[in-house]
């Protein structure tokens, strides 16, 4: 084991993964990455279940927008090995089941029902000009109406982030939901056809032959066996020496871990102790079935609160040759002798009110100490991972041009 590396990375996810491959193309080998689990990939690894790949972090597609990161994966798998696929996803309801996002596809329903969504969302805060909310349970009816915040947008993020009350959670992050005016939900009513700008992963990519996992796979067998300490629980960080577990030093260390990881290390501050606490985080199950669903999604989500899962995810549709399915569950919505073939105990940092000052003062300390923070959980922020990647290139770029 080195004793002194140039670069500690903590965590072996795409973060660590991606910084790591980046540092060795440009020249750089002095690094190492301590990753807790018996393999690399983080979230985005996958594993063989009943003759398929399936994705134990949950269901993971690669956005088709940013070219840089084409590029970079590509390189590893190319692009022929993934297929392209335009979004099928759906939201089941108790009385009726819709394309996602629901507000473009209201057209798909009953009349009398279109009527209602109509009325609700044309008397929404946002559309008689009452000011936008700090709350993200009060965002949600002044943004759509209290018909779509009852069917759907209250009882699924209850649901998803069943580890907080929804009020305690912020607006800053919505930015990330799809942006439908009432303009557009009335188009797409009179022409039959959803209107607005498209979600995430309207278009995606998925390995023709692997789980999402393989890419990782191929770019830790690119930084190499020796460069990444597998089973390696980081427990400690010594800011003064920058040093891991007072085991392994270096001259600046990339943390990707989460930060309640750290909470047993003396040498953070009290009150940086005190504000890692406030940080909120929920954890996902995930349960495989190996029956066949009769539909043509991708995924599903589902509101109903009388479910314990809130995302269903049909291998079956984009994996060829696969059977059966997976739910996507918060952990603490489990119910009894439900089987479950992966905990993922971290899965979403919850976007609670405060957190963007909160993760700015860890941060902040931290890079004073030559710590850089990266990725879903370094940054605390709810990105995917062609998100995380691109940080990554960046983050390795600055660092070697430093
Ligand atoms: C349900 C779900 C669905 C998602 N869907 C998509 C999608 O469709 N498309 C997409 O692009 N992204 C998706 N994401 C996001 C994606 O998983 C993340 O963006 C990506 O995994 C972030 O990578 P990361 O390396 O920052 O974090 P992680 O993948 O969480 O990696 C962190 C690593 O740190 C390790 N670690 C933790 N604690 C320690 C410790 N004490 N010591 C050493 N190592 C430690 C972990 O084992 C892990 O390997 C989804 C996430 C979830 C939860």
């Amino acid at each position: 084991m080195p004793v002194k590396v140039k670069y500690l990375i903590l965590g072996g996810g795409p973060s660590g993964l991606i910084l790591a491959a980046n540092l060795l193309k440009s020249g750089e080998k002095s690094f190492l990455i301590l990753e807790k689990e018996n393999e690399p990939g983080g979230l985005c690894r996958s594993r063989e279940i009943d003759h398929s790949m399936l994705d134990i972090g949950g269901g993971h597609f690669l956005d088709v927008r940013n070219r840089k990161v084409l590029d970079f994966v590509f390189g590893f798998l190319p692009e022929n090995e993934w297929e392209r696929f335009d979004r099928i996803s759906k939201i089941r309801t108790p009385k009726f089941e819709i394309d996602y996002p629901y507000e473009a596809n209201i057209w798909q329903l009953p009349v009398d029902e279109q009527i209602e969504h109509l009325k609700s969302i044309s008397n929404a805060g946002s559309n008689i000009g009452r000011r936008q909310p700090e709350k993200f349970s009060e965002w949600i009816t002044w943004k759509l109406g209290s018909v779509i915040a009852h069917n759907y947008m209250l009882p699924y993020n209850s649901k998803i982030f069943s580890d907080v009350r929804l009020d305690k959670l912020g607006t800053y992050w919505l930015y990330k939901l799809p942006n439908v005016s009432f303009e557009d939900t009335l188009r797409s009513c009179l022409l039959n056809k959803p209107c607005g700008t498209l979600p995430a992963h309207s278009q995606f990519y998925y390995p023709r032959k692997y789980g999402y996992g393989e890419v990782f796979s191929r770019i830790a067998d690119f930084i190499g066996k020796d460069k990444i300490l597998l089973n390696y629980s980081v427990k400690t960080i010594e800011v003064d020496h920058l040093g891991v577990n007072n085991e392994i030093f270096a001259e600046k260390i990339i943390t990707t871990i989460p930060w309640p990881e750290l909470l047993t290390s003396r040498s953070i501050p009290v009150e940086i102790r005190r504000i890692i606490r406030q940080l909120r985080y929920s954890s996902i199950d995930i349960t495989y079935r190996s029956s066949n669903q009769s539909t043509n999604a991708h995924w599903t989500y589902f509101p109903d609160e009388n479910l314990p899962y809130h995302r269903l995810l049909f291998r079956h549709n984009f994996i060829a040759g696969a059977k059966g399915y997976w739910e996507e569950t918060n952990s603490r919505r489990v119910v009894d002798g439900q089987p479950c073939t992966h905990h993922n105990e971290y899965a979403y940092p919850i976007n609670t009110r405060h957190k963007p000052e909160v993760i700015l003062k860890i941060m902040d300390w931290a890079k004073s100490f030559s710590i850089f923070s990266l990725g879903r959980w370094g940054e605390w922020e709810h990105m995917n991972s062609d998100v995380a990647m691109n940080r990554a290139i960046n983050l390795a770029d600055h660092l070697v041009s430093a």
